[in-house]
C-alpha cells in the first residue's frame, strides 16, 4: 500500500544523522514510485515531490529534529495542501438548500445520498427530503426508499414519470410544503461517461440551480476516477467531491490527484455501506493516515461524540495517573461498541491500521474479553495488580478459559495501559479542542 512504501522510503533518512541533498533526493525518488504505484498522476508526483525536496533543503538549519521527522513532516504537511489544506463546509443555503447528487453508476451515489440525510438530520439538525431521480431502474427507487426509512427521512419519488428533470422541480414544490430544508437529488449513473447522462444531469443543475453539485467517486477506481472527475467538472462545474468506498483498499491515490485535477475540493468521504459512515473531508487528517501515522484525530473526535465530557477528563487522568482499571475498560469497550465498526475504528489508530488489515474482526470480538472481565470480582476489576496465580486460575475456571489465555489477556492489557498512556502524551491528542461540525 502508499502507506507502506511511504514508510519504507522514510526509513534510510531516518537512520541519517544529517540531512543532506544526497539523502534527501533518494528519499524524493522513492516518494514518488511510491505516489505513482498509488495511481498518483504522474506529473501530480513529480510537483510534488520537487516541492518537498525544496522545502526540506529549505529546513536543513533545524537541528533539533531529526531528518527523518523532518521529511515526514514536510511530506505530510504537502500531502494535505495538495488535498486542499483545509477542509471545506458544505453549503447548506437556500430554502430549501438544493444538493444534486452525480456520478457514475456504481460509485456510490445513493448510499451517499442516504448517508448525507443522515448526517444533515443528525449532526445539523436540518430537515431533509431524498429525491429518487434515478429512472431508469425501478430498484434504485426501492434502494432510496429503503435508506429513508432506516434513517426516518422521507423519498420523494413518482415511479411513472420519466423525466428526472420534472421530478427534481416537483421534489422541491413539496420540499417547500412539507417545511423540508434541505433536497438532496440522488440521480442515474452510467457504467462509462456517456452523452446522455451527461446532458441529463446537466439539464437537472439548470432547472433547480442547486447550491452544491457533489461529484461522487469510488476510491477504488484509482487513475480512472481522476479522468471521470475530469468529464464530470467540464460538463457539470461541480463543487465538490465525494470519495467512497475508502474502508476499501485505498490509501488515497485518487484522493491525491482529485483535488489537484479539477480544483474542487474533497468535502466527504464515506467508508461503509452502514448510514452512520461518513465524515467530513479533512486533508491534514488525510494526510496523517496516508502517512500510517493513523487518523488519531478522527478517532478522538468519534469518542467525544460518545463521551460524557466530565467521563472522558477523568479517565484521561486515570490514564496518566496509570490507574486505567478493568472496569473502565469495560466501560470502554460498550462505549467503542457503539461508535460503529470495529475494524474501521481500529484501523484509525497508528500502527494498527496495517495490522489489522487481513485480520477478520466482527463486532462481537470482544466477547472473549468481556467474559474474562465478567468473572473478575469487582475488587479486582478495580485493582489489575492483584491479580496472582491463583486468582487467575480461578479467573480462567469462571469463564472457561485455560490459563494461557487469561495471562495473554493480561499482559495485552498492560500493554495497552502503556500505550495509552503515551498517546495521552502525544501533542494534539487530548487536549484537541472540540471538533466543529
Ligand atoms: P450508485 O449506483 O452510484 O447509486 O451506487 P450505490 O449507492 O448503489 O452503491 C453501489 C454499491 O457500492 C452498493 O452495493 C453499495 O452498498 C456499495 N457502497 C456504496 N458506498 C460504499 C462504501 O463507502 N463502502 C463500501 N464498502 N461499499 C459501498
Ligand atoms: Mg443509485
Amino acid at each position: 500500500s502508499l502507506s507502506e512504501r511511504l514508510e519504507s522510503a522514510f526509513k534510510q533518512i531516518k537512520g541519517e544523522g544529517r540531512i543532506t541533498e544526497l539523502n534527501i533526493a533518494a528519499t524524493v525518488k522513492d516518494i514518488r514510485r511510491a505516489l505513482i504505484d498509488a495511481d498518483v498522476n504522474f506529473k501530480i508526483a513529480k510537483e510534488f515531490t520537487d516541492t518537498v525536496k525544496e522545502k526540506a533543503l529549505g529546513q536543513k538549519v533545524l537541528t533539533a529534529v531529526s531528518p527523518g521527522q523532518l521529511m515526514v513532516k514536510v511530506v505530510k504537511d504537502e500531502l494535505a495542501s495538495l488535498m486542499g489544506g483545509v477542509e471545506s463546509e458544505l453549503n447548506a443555503k437556500g430554502s430549501p438548500a438544493i444538493i444534486l447528487v452525480a456520478g457514475l453508476q456504481g460509485s456510490g451515489k445513493t448510499t451517499f445520498s442516504g448517508k448525507l440525510a443522515n448526517y444533515l438530520k443528525g449532526r445539523k439538525g436540518l430537515s431533509p427530503l431524498l429525491v429518487a431521480d434515478d429512472i431508469y431502474r425501478p430498484a434504485a427507487i426501492e434502494q432510496l426508499k429503503v435508506l429513508g426509512s432506516q434513517i426516518g427521512v422521507d423519498v420523494y419519488s413518482e415511479p411513472e414519470n420519466k423525466d428526472a428533470v420534472e421530478i427534481a422541480r416537483n421534489a422541491i414544490k413539496e420540499a417547500r410544503s412539507k417545511n423540508k430544508n434541505v433536497v438532496i437529488i440522488d440521480t442515474a449513473g452510467r457504467l462509462a461517461i456517456d452523452e446522455a447522462m451527461m446532458k441529463e444531469v446537466a439539464a437537472i443543475k439548470g432547472a433547480v440551480n442547486p447550491g452544491e453539485i457533489l461529484f461522487v467517486v469510488d476510491s477504488m477506481t484509482g487513475q480512472d476516477a481522476v479522468n471521470t472527475a475530469k468529464a464530470f467538472n467540464d460538463r457539470l462545474d461541480f463543487t465538490g467531491v465525494v470519495l467512497t468506498k475508502l474502508d476499501g483498499d485505498t490509501r488515497g491515490g485518487a484522493a491525491l490527484s482529485i483535488k489537484y485535477t479539477v480544483n474542487k475540493p474533497i468535502k466527504f468521504i464515506s467508508s461503509g455501506e452502514k448510514m452512520d459512515t461518513l465524515d467530513v473531508f479533512y486533508p491534514d487528517r488525510m494526510a496523517q493516515r496516508i502517512l500510517g501515522m493513523g487518523d488519531i484525530t478522527t478517532l478522538v473526535e468519534k469518542a467525544q461524540e460518545q463521551f460524557d465530557e466530565a467521563e472522558a477528563k477523568k479517565l484521561e487522568k486515570k490514564i496518566r495517573k496509570n490507574q486505567f482499571d478493568f472496569e473502565d475498560f469495560k466501560q470502554q469497550l460498550e462505549q467503542i461498541k457503539k461508535m460503529g465498526n470495529l475494524k474501521d475504528l481500529m484501523g484509525m489508530i497508528p500502527g494498527v491500521g496495517k495490522a489489522m488489515k487481513d485480520i477478520d474482526i466482527s463486532d462481537d470480538a470482544f466477547k472473549g474479553i468481556e467474559a474474562i472481565i465478567n468473572s473478575m470480582t469487582p475488587f479486582e476489576r478495580n485493582n489489575p495488580d492483584v491479580i496472582d496465580q491463583s486468582r487467575r486460575r480461578r479467573l480462567a475456571k469462571g469463564c472457561g478459559k485455560d490459563i494461557g489465555e487469561i495471562n495473554a489477556f493480561l499482559k495485552q492489557f498492560e500493554q495497552m495501559k502503556q500505550m495509552m498512556k503515551m498517546m495521552h502524551k502525544m501533542p494534539g491528542v487530548a487536549s484537541r479542542p472540540k471538533a466543529r461540525h
